[in-house]
């Protein structure tokens, strides 16, 4: 296979970045709202909510957005997604519905360059997104 997604470039061992503020989320020190946690990744309810229900879940490891990621992170989106479909049960938003979202990039809207998922509920959302 000559998808260079399958052979990236290794990443930095200490697995973070000194001045990414999720970094320091992950490290403890910036204070959040912490919904759940594990080896692999957190999850934290986002400062300025913009839904009922608005969760952040992200890697411990500082990967900068979606268009870092490659075979390897199998296993850690994996329990990305396990982990917005536990907590959207646990937030009571599974039945009504919801929304993942990752931005990526100037256009795509992202402002803190550590990959992070927003997962969204408690209301209803349009598509597309604005
Ligand atoms: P993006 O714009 O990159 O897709 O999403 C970044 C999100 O991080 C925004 O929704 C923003 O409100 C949230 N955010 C930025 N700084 C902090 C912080 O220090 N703590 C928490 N909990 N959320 C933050
Ligand atoms: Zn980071």
């Amino acid at each position: 296979m000559s998808d260079a997604a399958a052979d990236p470039a290794p990443r930095d061992p200490a697995g973070r970045d000194p001045d990414c503020v999720f970094c320091k989320i992950v490290a403890g020190e910036i204070p959040s709202t912490h919904v759940t946690e594990d080896d692999l990744v957190i999850a934290i309810r986002d400062i300025a909510p913009r839904a009922p229900t608005h969760v952040l879940i992200m890697p411990r490891e500082h990967i900068p957005s979606a268009a870092d990621l490659a075979d390897r992170d199998a296993t850690l989106l994996g329990r990305i997604f396990a982990r917005a479909a536990g907590i959207a049960r646990s937030e009571g938003i599974a039945d009504g519905g919801y929304r993942i979202v990752t931005n990526v990039g100037t256009w795509g809207g992202q402002t803190v360059d550590h990959l992070h998922f927003h997962l969204m509920g408690g209301r209803p959302f349009t598509w597309p997104p604005g």
